[in-house]
């Protein structure tokens, strides 16, 4: 039982998880004027001190070499030292564990603003197709929802989190509202001349970053370095954009460090609250509201609402279809790289822009597929260019070109005549991919851990395929020749492991009935009126888009149904 409640206050809303889904309900919640403690996992963020954007490499001690370098590598901070990942693949006394036969990797956040500080900030709108998967080809569900439902929302979040690109009316990708986007780079102008030669469309990346002033933001001043967190909120971060202004209206109270194990039930069907580990003093804590809104991420909030277990809901509340957890989904992924000699000794050039590509293709064959072995389409993302170099690149020059001036030649002659290719694919939920409460795991919160269990399909792996042919072609097309294996390539043979690509979705699925799915078009829970899930989780299919901007337009959404139900007194 708890044992020492610290808040007496109700509050109209207590929302779990700051991210993408946390961050838009707080911002919409707080501007329709509602009162709302907001309970996050990990501290609080500073970017002054959490963001490296501006930090070069002579900064730090070691620059990458040896044991003490090696921690700009990924050994105890993934994707690096600089990166403001703030989580990982593994959480220390935070486990979970995967089914026998499956892979699975989950990577968390624990920070305010939680992934959205280093996400890559790839927005794209699912295509009108997407939210009718089944009546295209038979295969998957079809959302309860259409693209003209959400449609205004996501109009919505690229106005307020500020989102660049081009109009190009190509079906897969619907347009939006768009600040300017920066040219192309000189390696993307020859990739994108290889690609119109193939018949791939190749046109201006969407990137949830601001290229002219927005709400008190400065624009983009180029650094290219959107990895390591963007301390003049160019790039959109919840924690930034949405949480820190929100707090201004003091109507929003911030719990940190506060691990939330499950939602209260009064034994009439309604929520009441949450129950909270609070880090600092490892006591039980509980926060009561009218409503309960759950943004932990997909499989976070899936585990709060198993671990929610009362005498009606003994499958975790709001589970009577049976399907919490079921339908877990990744994007495919599949990486490529290639030298192009045509590049080689070419003068440096000024790569102006934000850090990233600033191209990408959209699928291009969505009417082709009954041309094609595999149902669903990807889109491809570029790398390449005179980024700056990395702590520790060139580390291994001297085993390859030996010493002095002729090692410099060859290193400046070869410096932006890679590229790389990352092909993003849709996989179809399948009944073998789903996580479940592991009964004999808890976590150092005494909080019972997930099980995952995972598999691609022939789909994805036929995909996959089609990603390679297409990669090297184009690289081929560019007069290059193939030079690496990704990751994922060397990882899994072809495909990457699950989780890895970071887009896990699905998991408390809406649909049209309590039998066939967990949360209505509304994202909330068909058994328990004010309990709503603002994440991945309530994801019906996995389109070839980043999640995220999606994430954000159906919490907005959500937020804008439930505060007029709160009004009319339905929940
Ligand atoms: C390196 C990287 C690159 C990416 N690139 C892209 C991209 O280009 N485009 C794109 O669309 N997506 C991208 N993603 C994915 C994107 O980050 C996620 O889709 C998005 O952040 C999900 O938002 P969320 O609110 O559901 O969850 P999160 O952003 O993960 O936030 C969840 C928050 O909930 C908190 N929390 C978790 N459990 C609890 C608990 N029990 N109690 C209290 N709080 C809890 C966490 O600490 C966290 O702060 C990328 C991710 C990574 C890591
Ligand atoms: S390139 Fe622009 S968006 Fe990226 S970190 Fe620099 S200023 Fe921020």
């Amino acid at each position: 039982m708890p044992q020492n409640p610290r808040n007496q206050d109700t509050y109209d809303a207590v929302v779990v998880g700051s991210g993408a889904g946390g961050g838009t309900a707080v911002q919409v919640l707080i501007e329709k004027g509602l009162k709302v403690a907001l309970l996050e996992a990990g501290p609080m963020l500073d970017p002054r001190t959490e963001f490296k954007e501006h930090k070069w490499p002579s900064d730090y001690d070691h620059r990458g070499a040896e044991e003490g370098g090696a921690q700009y590598f990924g050994k105890g901070k993934p994707f690096g030292f600089f990166s403001t990942t703030s989580g990982g693949w593994q959480l220390e006394g935070e486990p979970y564990t995967v089914g026998e036969g499956s892979q699975f990797q989950w990577f968390r956040s624990r920070i305010l603003g939680g992934r959205t500080n280093h996400y890559g900030r790839m927005s794209f709108r699912f295509a009108e197709y997407d939210f009718k998967p089944h009546d295209k080809d038979g295969l998957g569900t079809n959302w309860p929802i259409s693209y003209q439902d959400i449609a205004p929302y996501y109009d919505k979040a690229e106005e307020f989190i500020g989102v660049c690109g081009t109009q190009e009316n190509v079906a897969s990708c619907p347009d939006g509202k768009f600040h300017t986007a920066p040219p192309p780079k000189v390696h993307e102008a020859l990739i994108k001349k290889a690609c119109d030669k193939l018949g791939i469309i190749c046109i201006a990346n969407r990137r949830a970053i601001i290229t002219k002033a927005l709400n008190g933001r400065a624009p983009c001043h180029y650094c290219g370095q959107c990895g390591r967190g963007c301390q003049t909120a160019s790039a959109y971060s919840s924690a930034q954009v949405q949480v820190f202004p929100a707090m201004k209206s003091g109507r929003l109270k911030i719990f940190d460090l506060a691990m939330v194990r499950e939602v209260l039930m009064d034994g009439n069907g309604k929520a009441t609250g949450i129950l909270f580990i609070d880090k600092k003093t490892r006591t039980e804590q509980i926060i009561r509201a009218k409503t309960v809104i759950l943004a932990a991420s997909a499989c976070e909030s899936t585990r709060i609402l198993l671990n929610s277990k009362t005498k009606e809901f003994p499958n975790g509340i709001g589970n009577g279809s049976g399907l919490l957890g079921r339908f877990l989904m990744d994007t495919v992924g599949f990486g490529l790289s290639g030298y192009v000699p045509a590049m080689e000794g070419m003068p440096h050039y000024d790569t102006d822009g934000y850090g990233g590509a600033h191209l990408f293709m959209p699928w291009w064959l969505w009417d082709q597929h009954k041309k094609l072995d595999f149902p669903r389409g990807y889109h491809i993302e570029i790398g390449g260019g005179y980024g700056m170099p990395g702590v520790g690149s060139y580390h291994g020059a001297a085993r390859r070109y030996g010493y002095g001036a002729d090692m410099k030649k060859q290193i400046r002659d070869g410096y932006g005549a890679a590229i790389a290719f990352a092909g993003r694919g849709e996989m179809i939920p399948n009944d073998h991919s789903y996580c479940e409460i592991d009964p004999n795991v808890v976590d150092r919160w005494g909080i019972p851990v997930l099980k995952f269990h995972f598999k691609w399909s022939d789909h994805e792996w036929r995909q996959a395929r089609h990603m390679e042919k297409t990669f090297a072609d184009i690289i081929t097309t560019m007069g290059g020749r193939v030079s690496g294996l990704s990751a994922a390539q060397r990882e899994a043979d072809g495909i990457s492991v699950p989780g890895t690509i970071i887009h896990e979705v699905g998991g408390a699925r809406m649909g049209t009935s309590a039998k066939n799915s967990v949360l209505n078009g509304y994202c909330q829970s068909h058994e328990v009126k004010n309990l709503f899930v603002m994440d991945g989780a309530s994801f019906v299919s996995n389109p070839d888009k980043n999640p995220t901007l999606t994430i954000n337009a159906l919490a907005w959404r959500a937020c804008d149904y439930m505060a007029e139900e709160l009004r009319k007194g339905n929940v």
